[in-house]
This record gives structure tokens, sequence and C-alpha cells, in this order.
């Protein structure tokens, strides 16, 4: 945690070097000393320690400064640290103005100069005012904050990017702005481009970056967005339980590893509110966990993880090459898909303007907390719609699930129907889906069209989830490997038609079980053709695969 600061102002040189020096002397283990030698000099560090989140505990300034007097610097600076404590340093012929600025800048006290010796003038007072603000204190989050409008697609693919990598950071809405003092000096402190420019993220360090790129933020954020190393014995793309899966295996198993990931590790998974029914966790678990135990696992044996997209393969004798959509090219012997699923859209009218501003794909976990109170609707009937709706009837006052069918049964698991019925602010509206989606900067309501009546009815909503259903998304392998026409890759004796190996495969052997029509290429988890969808079966997958990518290398020169 930054250390809190005292800041000193005086426009004497001497006296400000002196008096920060005793300052340090005594207290510089637990604070921070600053200095300043005019008032708009001070008031620009307490601008800037703002925009950081660094925290003021005490004021010490002189009285009688050229241009801006002490009593004027601190009404203005504690707009901003209203809990700082503040000591007027001042010359005896001053005594009545700091008297009087007890009231208007609510001094706490004043001091005479000099102030020697400080162990009998200046240290007791000090030690006193830092006790009680120490005991008042309340810590400072020091983390990335985002400041911004709830509606805001941007605002909500940055925060979900940030929760997703489990980077810690505070949101701060500036619809709050009102009745959140917080937000409210954090405005006035920007100026007229950033205002225009939200989201703003203010990094620990002050540095602001106007609604920054996913890629831009991952650099900020610490996340590793290059590869160290040109080459890599094997190159995963995708992150979810299938391509973790396969990470923790080669590289425990002595393969130089490295997984990429352009969104956050833990794939469909890591969206999940609730994983019940993957083995040795008979309470279940959240897919945030399982994602970020899987992470520190694949780390701890050496897995390099990298933040980019995968745009293009290429082959090079034993070579596969990948490149990046930075631009970047890196290069390996066995190269691992298991690049999962995203996402159907809903196209009705409206859906695509308003996604992002109260319409989301999957659960949205970090919107979680402002439905509370409000009505909230999600549309599907798969086990991660029954998920969602269980995860969102903890906060919201009604939770309204949308289905197509007449029933739940085929598509969701029993355990799941048990516990939506047993929750008395869920309602399942069956044979019913959206007809369009209505609101200007967000959403405001829905039409629902119910298949049974033909009807169409218009109902206020402000927020709408969305899981119908996923597509694999490999358009980029198009030219590479063999895929269904859906999109979804071959393997293994998937490739074999007629008793026939597929096309331009020169090796005597066949397929190995998880490798596509390119040897040395493997597919793993649900954008396999033919994979069950499953955590557990993607996990299974990713290891499983790892002994053929040994089989395979075995034999490349
Ligand atoms: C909300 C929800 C709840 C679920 N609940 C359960 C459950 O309770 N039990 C259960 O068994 N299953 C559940 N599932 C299904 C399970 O999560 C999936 O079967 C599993 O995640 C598939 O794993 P995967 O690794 O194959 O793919 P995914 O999890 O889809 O991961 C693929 C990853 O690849 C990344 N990626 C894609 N393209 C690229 C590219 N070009 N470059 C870089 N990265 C790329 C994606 O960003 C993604 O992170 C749930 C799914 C959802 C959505």
């Amino acid at each position: 945690m930054a250390k809190p600061v005292l800041l000193t102002v005086d426009d004497d040189r001497e006296v400000l070097r002196a008096i920060e020096r005793d300052l340090r002397r005594k207290y510089g283990s637990d604070y921070r000393v600053l200095r300043a030698g005019s008032g708009p000099e001070a008031l620009e560090i307490v601008r800037e320690l703002k925009i950081r989140n660094n925290t003021i505990a005490l004021f010490l300034i002189d009285q009688r400064m050229p241009g801006m007097s002490g009593v004027e610097c601190l009404s203005q600076a504690i707009t901003l640290f209203p809990d700082a404590k503040r000591v007027l340093l001042t010359a005896y012929a001053d005594t009545d103005a700091a008297i009087a600025a007890i009231n208007d800048a609510g001094i706490n006290h004043y001091l005479l100069k000099p102030w020697d010796p400080p162990e009998e003038n200046l240290y007791p007072v000090v030690d006193e005012l830092l006790e009680d603000w120490e005991a008042a204190f309340p810590p400072q989050f020091e983390g990335i904050r985002v400041l911004g409008n709830r509606w805001s697609p941007v605002s909500h693919s940055i925060k979900d990017f940030l929760a997703r990598n489990h980077v810690p950071y505070q949101w701060l809405d500036i619809e709050t702005a009102a009745s959140d003092s917080e937000v409210r000096s954090l405005i006035g402190l920007l100026d007229e481009e950033e205002t225009r420019s939200l989201p703003i993220v203010i990094l620990p360090n002050g540095e602001r970056l106007k609604q920054p790129s996913l890629v831009d933020l991952a650099e900020h954020a610490g996340l590793k967005t290059r590869a160290t190393e040109a080459f890599y014995d094997l190159a995963i793309v995708g992150g979810g339980p299938a391509g973790l899966a396969a990470a923790v295996y080669g590289a425990s198993e002595g393969l130089r590893t490295v997984m990429i990931e352009r969104e956050a590790p833990g794939g469909q998974a890591g969206m999940s509110s609730r994983i019940e029914n993957y083995l040795g966790f008979p309470t279940g678990l959240t897919g945030a966990d399982l994602a970020r135990r899987a992470v520190v696992q694949a780390r701890r044996f050496g897995v390099e993880i990298i933040s980019a997209e995968a745009t293009e393969v290429r082959i090079d004798g034993p070579y596969r090459l990948l490149k990046l959509a930075n631009g970047e090219e890196l290069s390996c012997h066995a190269l691992l898909v298991a690049t999962g699923v995203q996402w159907r859209k809903l196209d009705a009218p409206g859906v695509e303007r308003l996604t992002g501003a109260g319409i989301y794909y999957g659960a949205a976990m970090t919107e979680a907390m402002s439905t509370k109170g409000e009505d909230v609707y999600v549309v599907g009937g798969a086990n991660s719609a029954g998920q969602a709706a269980m995860h969102f009837s903890r906060y919201a006052r009604r939770v309204v699930m949308l289905v197509r069918g007449s029933s739940l049964n085929a598509s969701m698991s029993q355990y799941l129907i048990n516990q939506l019925k047993a929750t008395p602010n869920i309602q399942i509206e069956f044979n019913s889906s959206v007809a369009e989606a209505h609101g200007e900067n967000h959403l405001e309501a829905i039409s629902i069209h119910c298949a049974e009546t033909n009807e169409v009815n218009k109902v206020p909503a402000s927020a709408l989830f969305i899981m119908i259903g996923a597509a694999p998304n490999t358009d980029w392998l198009a030219n590479i490997v063999e895929r269904d026409e859906r999109g979804f890759i071959y393997s293994g004796p998937h490739l074999t038609r007629d008793g026939k190996r597929p096309n331009g495969w020169k090796l005597d052997r066949e397929p190995g079980l998880l490798e596509t029509n390119v040897p040395g290429i493997f597919v793993v988890g649900d954008v396999r053709h033919g994979s069950v969808k499953r955590v557990a079966s993607g996990v299974g997958e990713g290891s499983v695969a790892i002994s053929f990518v040994h089989q395979y290398l075995s034999k490349v020169v």
C-alpha cells in the first residue's frame, strides 16, 4: 500500500527544507513527506494524488505566502481530501488570522514559527493529529479504477476483461455522482476532452487511458501480450478448460509451452456462476475459481500465457507458424487448437444496437450487482441460462427466463431444473422469444412473442442476458484444417472416409485420435467436431492430447 502523505507548503525554501527534514526524520517510515513552494504548486500535487487514489493524512501549510495564502490553499485542498488533518504555520503577527481560520478552513492546529526544537513544539501536535487520523482512516483502493457510465458498451467490455483476467479494479459509475463524493471529485479533476472520452481507466501511477482497446488495457494491466521466445515445442490457442489442461500436462511433462488467449483464461467455463458437476468439488465451484486455480497451476509448471488473438496459421516443413493480431509470429512444432465456441447472436431489431448497454451475451457476472432490485430477463433454456438465472436471482427483484421450447427437460440438467423451480423470484416463460429490444441509449423494454397465443407483449426491462447456443469461430483456420459445415474441426477417425486418409496426408499412419488433417495440429474441447460440450470432457481431451503430441514430436526431425 502506498504510504499516506504529509504535505508541507512554504514559500521560504529554507523553512520548507527544514520542516520536510523534521517530518521525515520522525514519520518517514510510515508516511511519504512531500513539499511544495507555493499554494498553486501544492494544489497541483493534491490533484495528482487524488487521481492516483493516494491519501493525504496531514497538511502543514504556511499562512503568509504571496499569491495564495495558506488558508486559501487549504480551503481548496480539503475539498479533495476532507479527512486530512490541517496545521497552519504562522508568525506571531498572524495569530489572529490563524484563529479565524480555525472556523473558515477547519484548521485543527496552528504552530508558531520557529518550531524548534521539534520534539517539543512540532512532534507532539503532529503525533496527536495523526493518531486521530489513523483511527478513522478508511483504507484506500490501490488498483486500477474505471470511471464511466453503466450503460456504455466500452465500460462493460473493460470491466468484463479486467474481472475475467482477475485484475482487481474499482468501478466508479458517473451516474452515482450525486450521492458519491469520490466519483464527483474525480469527475471534477478531468479535463473537458477526458470527460467526453469516458470510460477512462486510471492506473495506480496516475496515468489515464481514454477508452483503451483491450490490447492496450492488457499491456497496462501487466498482462503479457508478447511471446518471450521465437519457438515453442507446443503452442496452444485458447485458454478454456481444454487449453488449460493441455498447458498443464504439456509443461509438466517438459514441453516448452505457450498458451494464447484473446479474452481471459477460463473460456466459457470462466463465465459459469457455479459448476456443480465437475469431479472432486461436491459443493460446486465458480468458473472464475476453476480458471484462477488452473492458471496458477499452469504458471507453476512454466507455461507462458499470452493475452492475444491468433489470426493465422502457416506451415513450413516441421514448423507450424502462428500469427497474432498484434503482428507477431511465433513458431512451434505442435499446435493445439482449443478455441471452444462463442455465443450465437440473437437476431431481433434493436438487439445489436443495445448490446453492451443493457443487453449482454452470456451471464456477464460484472453486471450482476447493478441488477439489484430490478427485473432481469434471461434468454435460453440450457444449463448456462439456468445457472445465470440462479445467479441473478440473488441480486435482481425478479428473473424471467424466456424459453423457446415448451419444456426444459431436453436441454437442462435435472438438478438445475429443481433449483429453478424452488427459487421464488424466478419465473419461466415457455414458448417465448424476444421480438424486439427498445431503448434510446440503453435497454428500456423488450417485446416478447408467445408462440402459443401468437401475441406480442412489450414489458419494461433494463437487463437482458442472451444464452442461445454457440458456434465455433474457426474461419481463420479455414484453409488449413478440415471443418464441418458449422465450422467444427474434424479430427482422428472423422477424417478417414471410405477407408481413405485425408487429402494431402503423407504419413504412413492414420491421423491420431485428436489430430487434424495436418500432422502436428491437434484439436480439443468444444471446437472439435463430435465433442461432448462439458468442462470435464474438455479437460480430459486437453490432457490426453499431450500423449499424442509426444508421439508426434518423437518423429519430428
Ligand atoms: C455459462 C456457462 C455455464 C456452463 N456450465 C457448465 C457446467 O456446469 N458443467 C459443465 O460441464 N460444462 C458447463 N459449461 C460448458 C463448458 O464451459 C464448456 O464445455 C467448456 O468451457 C469448453 O471448454 P473449451 O476449452 O473447449 O472451450 P472454451 O471454454 O470455449 O474456451 C475457448 C477459449 O478460446 C479463446 N479463443 C477463441 N478463439 C481464439 C483465438 N483466435 N485466439 C486466442 N484465443 C481464442 C476464447 O476466448 C476462449 O477463452 C458451461 C458453459 C457456459 C457458457
